[in-house]
């Protein structure tokens, strides 16, 4: 048996109530194969692919807080703080009720080659708890965000665990986590990043997952002979990131067909409003199906459906396993150009397969999201040296990272023999720089 089947196998036996970690694994060690093969007997002596698996460290703590009737309630919080090897662990803290252990190490692994991707000195980890903040007052989610700092300070450090936002957690969930930080340690320094600009946030941060989405497959468009200029986009999600990937979209001359939550989505033939719905998820927190009633010649329709709308551009922003093989049937039907992934495994890997399949340029979500985690770790710069840069530096050098990034996973995938195969190149590339400072730094 080949050692990235053993090692498969190893993980799956010893992780089995875990199929989000199992899927993320699965994907990244297959692409692997291309690198582990050529010199497979050193990798199986050094058990790269078992120390690349396991995670350096996972936390796990009791959460209690009281909500408005004054009834206590408990969550569960995790940090899993995965590779090292690079730099001080660095990835978000998800809030949502189905965050569990396998969602947390799958994307913790995810994080890892994303990190490395960036060029910048950051390792790998994530962090949450099945806390719903929706329908939450202001008070209950600060109730909560102070407990889950009073375990969680322990861990992290300017140095040694920097925690971000990710689902559920924007700009007021990261204050309240912040001012509880320093309320108990007395320290004043980037724990956190995604701060708010008048405590050490770095302007560019909230826009960068969404612009560097936009900035990375405004390179594998062009690598394909195509442009965003009257292209038809849809995007999933109404959050962060989807949100920014579809300004920034439109402002490449995009026309964004469709945006959704978790009730269901819009399909605006005239090209989505932005204000309208900025004002509904970023001003009060609605529901996207309020969009009709302020733009009444786009449709609401409850449920999935995003990709049956016949699009050039595929931009799946919400969650994990949004895209499946049926959606990517529908996809390729239509005449996709390019399907890049702006949430963290969107696209189920039978739907990966079949895209793949059918010659679908598909930029994976550890390279095609790493903008935010790219601005989170200028933030980290920004705040070492007690300055703050301007927005045109900071999308400069967020715009330079993704061409890079495309560059890197473009090249790797040339170098082993599969050019255009973006999930192997991102895989690769990320791979080959972890390896080399875990190897450097013994059996740690
Ligand atoms: P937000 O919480 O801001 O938005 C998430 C969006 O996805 C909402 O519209 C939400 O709808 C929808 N959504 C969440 N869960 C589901 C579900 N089960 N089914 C359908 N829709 C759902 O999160 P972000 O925009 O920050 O994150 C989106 C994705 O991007 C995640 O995968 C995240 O890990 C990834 N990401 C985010 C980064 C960032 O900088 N924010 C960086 C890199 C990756 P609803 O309101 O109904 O829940």
């Amino acid at each position: 048996m080949s050692y990235v089947d053993e090692v498969l196998e190893r993980v799956k036996a010893k992780n089995g109530a875990e199929p989000e970690f199992i899927q993320a694994v699965t994907e990244v060690l297959n692409s692997l194969r291309f690198v582990i093969e050529k010199n497979e007997d050193h990798f199986r002596k050094e058990a790269l692919l078992e120390r690349i698996t396991e995670p350096e460290r996972i936390v796990t703590f009791r959460v209690p807080w009281v909500d408005d009737n004054g009834q206590v309630q408990v969550n569960r919080g995790f940090r899993v703080q995965f590779n090292s090897a690079i730099g001080p662990y660095k990835g978000g803290l998800r809030l949502h009720p189905s965050v569990n252990q396998s969602i947390i190490k799958f994307l913790g692994f995810e994080q890892c080659f994303k990190n490395s991707l960036t060029g910048l000195p950051i390792g790998g980890g994530k962090g949450g708890s099945d806390f719903d903040p929706k329908g939450k007052s202001d008070r209950e989610v600060m109730a909560f965000c102070q407990s889950f700092m009073n375990e969680l300070y322990r861990h992290i450090g300017a140095n040694v665990d920097v925690p971000a936002g990710d689902i559920g957690v924007g700009a007021r969930e990261i204050g309240f986590l912040y001012g509880q930080y320093k309320r108990l340690t007395g320290l004043y320094e980037g724990i956190l990043t995604g701060k708010g600009l008048t405590y050490g946030g770095s302007l560019a941060r909230t826009e960068a997952t969404g612009y560097g989405l936009v900035y990375i497959t405004n390179e594998v468009l062009k690598a394909n002979g195509k442009s965003f200029e009257g292209a038809r986009v849809n995007i999933s999600g109404s959050g962060n990131v989807a949100i920014y990937a579809c300004q920034k979209a439109q402002s490449f001359g995009a026309k964004v067909q469709t945006m959704s939550d978790s009730n269901g989505y819009i399909y605006d033939p005239d090209g989505i409003d932005l204000a309208i719905v900025k004002e509904i998820k970023e001003g009060r927190r609605g529901r996207i199906k309020e969009y009709v009633a302020a733009k009444p010649t786009a449709t609401y329709t409850e449920g999935r459906g995003v990709w049956s709308i016949p699009c050039d551009v595929a931009l799946p922003c919400a969650t994990q396993n949004e895209l499946f093989l049926e959606d990517a049937k529908a996809l390729v039907a239509n005449g996709v150009w390019a399907v890049c992934e702006g949430a963290n495994m969107p696209t189920t890997l039978e739907a990966t397969e079949y895209l793949q399949e059918n010659g679908i340029p598909f930029m994976p979500g550890k390279a095609a999201n790493a903008g935010g985690v790219a601005v989170s770790a200028l933030e980290m710069s920004q705040n070492s040296e007690r300055l703050s840069w301007t927005f045109e530096e900071v999308d400069a050098k967020l715009h330079d990272i993704m061409v890079g990034i495309f560059e890197k996973a473009s090249s790797a995938a040339e170098r082993y023999g599969v050019p255009g195969n973006y999930v192997a190149g991102a895989n690769i590339a990320g791979f080959e720089k972890i390896c080399t400072a875990m190897e450097a730094q013994g059996i740690v």
